[in-house]
């Protein structure tokens, strides 16, 4: 008997007829005498529509408020499944991330898990039932409700299968794994049959948004072995694992596009010790995430910095910049957020020179402008206009012959 986490994204629960397939999927699981523990999302659009009906009351929702009811899309959820999982004929229970007790800090929109518990779970499965938990959520040590950031049931999910020690976490989604880019821009992408966590992580963290980048650091802490696969159909999907470190073929695995991307220059920036870390130890106190940072020095004693953000802290960035420029004598700063962040990822550029310089000659050959480059061990990032962001994809995907091997293993 393995205890097994079943993870269930918004599509793959939208109408009461996949809902009813993610029953029997959970109860063929349950039957073949497994411990199943199931995390679902909200349906389909459900949180945009909730996130739009907001907006609609007010511009700047308080984010206490935004996750008081943004949870309901994931409480509506376990209630139907665990209904339709009944109807089967299976003992079941329905769980929201309070009553678990998921605890977060108390950051709201974008809460960390801190810890969960299990007792309730395990006495659930003990006594014989299936557990349907509530993705997204969970509760501050201030007993107030949070959620997770975009895409967090992913994490939740995880997070079971790390405390529970489940064997393995199934991400249940409407693509049939990770594909070397997303395969409703490029479709020629291969599916991936397996990826090394560090790998995942970063395409994660770049915008490809099959797993919330969280859920994967979770699994690699944890050794958490993730099987991403389709909820349509029986197809085995892709690995994320910790790779053997076989020699590999390809010096790049994927492609992906980051279009909730934000620059921020600041000009006239005093040349002097301490000024960036007044800037970014600021924006850190706000939970704002920084990416590229690049700081040129101009003539005298005056620096530019640029920066990127995502473009949904955009706002609370540029409050937090009109501040410390003030603050520490600064020209004046400008916004742009009609920028895109495309990346190829792969640890086989770590032993693969002239990799960058391939990724530059490909934009270059379509005329697309770089606008900042970073770069890790195994990855290359450029900002360019969003405008080409889809052509600069399909142009790297081209370039590395990704679409040339349908199925690959990599990290393996
Ligand atoms: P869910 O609701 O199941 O969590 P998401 O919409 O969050 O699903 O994630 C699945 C989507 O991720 C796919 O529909 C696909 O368009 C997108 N995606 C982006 N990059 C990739 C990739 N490299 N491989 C697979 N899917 C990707
Ligand atoms: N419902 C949340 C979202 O749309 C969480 C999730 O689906 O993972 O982002
Ligand atoms: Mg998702």
């Amino acid at each position: 008997m393995a205890l097994i986490v079943q993870k269930y994204g918004g599509t793959s629960v939208a109408d009461v007829g996949r809902m009813k397939a993610v029953a029997r999927r959970v109860a063929d699981c349950y039957r073949e005498g497994n411990q199943v523990v199931v995390v679902v999302s909200a349906r389909g659009d459900t949180t945009d529509e909730m996130i739009e009906l907001a907006r609609q009351i007010s511009l700047h929702p308080p984010e206490r408020e935004m996750d008081m009811l943004l949870a309901t899309g994931e409480q509506q959820s376990i209630a139907l499944l665990a209904m339709a999982i009944q109807t089967l004929g299976l003992p079941v229970v329905s769980l929201t991330g309070p009553q678990v007790a998921i605890i977060t800090d108390g950051v709201h929109a974008k809460a960390r898990i801190i810890q969960v518990q299990t007792e309730r779970l395990t006495r659930e499965l003990e006594a014989g039932k299936i557990v349907i938990v509530a993705g997204f959520q969970g509760i501050s040590g201030d007993n107030e409700i949070t959620t997770l950031g975009r895409g967090g049931s992913d994490t939740t999910a995880v997070a079971l299968a790390a405390a529970l020690g489940a064997e393995v976490c199934e991400i249940y989604t409407d693509v049939d794994g990770v594909y070397t880019a997303d395969p409703r821009v490029i479709p020629e992408a291969g599916k991936l049959t397996s990826i090394s966590y560090d790998e995942m992580l970063e395409l994660a963290s770049l915008g490809a948004q099959v797993l919330q980048p969280r859920s994967v650091e979770f699994a690699k802490q944890y050794g958490v072995q993730l099987h991403v696969r389709s909820s349509f159909n029986q197809n085995p999907g892709t690995l994320v694992w910790e790779g053997q470190g076989m020699e590999r073929e390809m010096a790049v695995t994927g492609v992906a596009c980051d279009l909730n991307v934000a620059k921020i220059g600041i000009f006239g920036v005093p040349d002097r010790p301490g000024v960036a870390a007044r800037l970014f130890g600021s924006l850190a106190a706000r939970s704002i995430n920084v990416d590229m940072i690049v700081q040129s020095t101009t003539a005298g004693e005056r620096n530019d910095i640029s920066f990127t953000v995502g473009r949904t802290d955009l706002e609370q960035a540029v409050a937090t910049v009109k501040q410390v420029i003030g603050e520490v004598g600064a020209s004046g700063f400008t916004t742009d957020a009609g920028v895109a962040k495309v990346s190829i990822v792969g640890a086989g550029m770590i032993t693969n020179p002239g990799v960058a310089a391939q990724m530059f000659a490909a934009l270059a050959q379509e005329a697309i402008n770089i606008d900042m480059i970073s770069t890790s061990e195994i990855k290359v990032s450029c900002v360019i206009r969003q405008e080409a962001a889809t052509q600069a994809v399909r142009a790297l995907h081209r370039a590395f012959r990704l679409g040339e091997a349908a199925e690959l293993a990599v990290g393996t």
